[in-house]
């Protein structure tokens, strides 16, 4: 028996047409991001555990996929000691706070940084939850206004639309409300982590399930404040002023100059969004769609994470859009047929005349077109079928009388016609993009 060719759960292959549309996607997202002033930076896989561990981990710290040490430090720590020194990074965003603490003197402030990359947890895999997964951040690092929420959330929101992704719900809340509002309910200071990890889970269980779980923690009473004050459909405006008048009023100023800019009624106040990771510091946001369990994106304000890397606390606010629900959601929709194949593949006759087809590809490709010049040791009616495999659009021949005429034979693959040109002709072609 050979050895399993499935990757380890939650890790996926990707075949060539869907690492096309993964390409496609990730340049339309890169390209919006751009176009709001977010500039590219990338940070390695890997970062020291001291990085990941700590502030700023929250429930993701029992994620981390950590790496042994190596040689000697590990034969030493196999005595006694910590066996693992780095991990995977489990988000873009601690690694974006180092990176920025590291070259903050060289960067503008405020700092528009944007992230595309792989990130790892070691979660259990189900349909759109993954162990390696994608995600696509755009920050804005060193200003504590509110136009970061709005720069963020907009430019997340105009990527699903650059990808023809129906405008989602951008659900937005506060930590420092969330935290007024369990002060307000008489819930214990040292619960209310706990308290926002069961409030988390409202978009994905029952309510009723969530108050079932409330109750043992903090007691019948708040319980009901609780209910009564975060899961009501219309959130309650005057009682979140009265927990918390400065934050509601940034709240709706956000919610106000979003709803020119966004989908009308899409941004809305959601008094019980908490968001798990423990580095937010303010406004949180999530993107969701009706009917899809889990978030596409999300993020918020995170003002004290460069602290864990010495100097001052820089303000800052970041979203990172969830790729592979959004990759789930492009391969479900009519918008994802299978990408185009190569403009034209050029067959080769036989080994005498084979540097006429490498010639022949070479101009073409040098003309602009996708050219795949046929590297297998078929047969010509062998390699029309690998050219129709391949979706290619014209087929290129030259054999002995076209070689001899000075001219190649084209075949468009779709209506089966045959033309005699030059390969000139056929460069020009290429060149006007026909
Ligand atoms: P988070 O970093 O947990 O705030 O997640 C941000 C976005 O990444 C979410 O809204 C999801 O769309 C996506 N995401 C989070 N966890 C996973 C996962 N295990 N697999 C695929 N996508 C995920």
């Amino acid at each position: 028996m050979g050895l399993s060719v499935t990757p380890p759960s939650g890790f996926r292959d990707c075949l060539p047409d869907s690492c096309l549309r993964r390409a496609g996607a990730a340049a339309a997202i890169s390209k919006v991001y751009r176009s709001f002033g977010f500039m590219p930076i990338a940070t390695p896989a890997v970062e020291s555990l001291e990085v990941l561990m700590g502030k700023g981990a929250g429930e993701n710290e029992k994620l981390i996929f950590k790496i042994l040490k190596r040689g000697e430090k590990l034969a030493e720590s196999l005595e006694g000691g910590e066996l693992a020194d780095l991990g995977l990074r489990f988000d873009l965003t601690l690694p974006l706070a180092r990176f920025y603490s590291r070259y903050a003197g060289q960067l503008p402030r405020p700092f528009k940084a944007f992230q595309i990359g792989p990130v790892w947890r070691a979660e259990r895999a189900q349909k759109g939850r993954y162990r390696e997964f994608y995600q696509c951040d755009a920050d804005i690092i060193g200003s504590e206004s509110l136009l970061c929420e709005v720069e963020v959330i907009h430019a997340i929101s105009s990527a699903f639309l650059a990808l023809k992704i129906p405008q989602p719900a951008v659900i937005i809340n506060d930590r420092s409300l969330l935290h007024a509002v369990l002060a307000q309910a008489q819930v214990p200071q040292e619960k209310a982590g706990q308290v926002c990890v069961l409030l988390d889970k409202l978009d994905k269980v029952e309510r009723e399930e969530v108050l079932a779980e409330l109750a043992p923690l903090v007691g019948a009473a708040p319980v009901r404040t609780l209910e009564s004050a975060l899961m009501s459909d219309q959130p309650d405006l005057d009682r979140l002023r009265a927990a918390d008048a400065a934050a509601l009023a940034r709240l709706l100023e956000i919610q106000k100059t979003l709803a020119g800019l966004l989908e009308p009624g899409c941004v809305k106040i959601s008094p019980s969004l908490a968001r798990g990771l423990d580095y937010y510091t303010g406004t949180v946001f999530e993107f969701r769609l009706p009917g899809l369990s889990g978030s596409l994106g999300g993020g918020g304000r995170y003002d004290r994470l460069t602290e864990k890397f010495g100097g001052a606390p820089v303000p800052a606010c970041g979203g990172s859009l969830g790729f592979e629900r959004l990759m789930l959601l492009l391969e479900e929709s009519s918008e994802s047929q299978a990408p185009p194949g190569p403009d034209a593949c050029v067959t080769v006759f036989s080994k005498e005349l084979r540097s006429l087809s490498i010639a022949a590809a070479r101009k073409l490709r040098a003309a602009g077109w996708e050219t795949d010049l046929y590297a297998g040791t078929g047969k010509l009616k062998a390699q029309f079928k690998y050219a129709d495999a391949r979706h290619a659009k014209l087929a290129v021949i030259i054999g002995p009388e076209e070689a001899a005429g000075g001219q190649v034979k084209v075949k468009d693959l779709k209506t089966g016609e045959e033309r005699l040109l030059s390969l000139e002709e056929l460069r020009s072609r290429a060149v006007a993009g026909e």
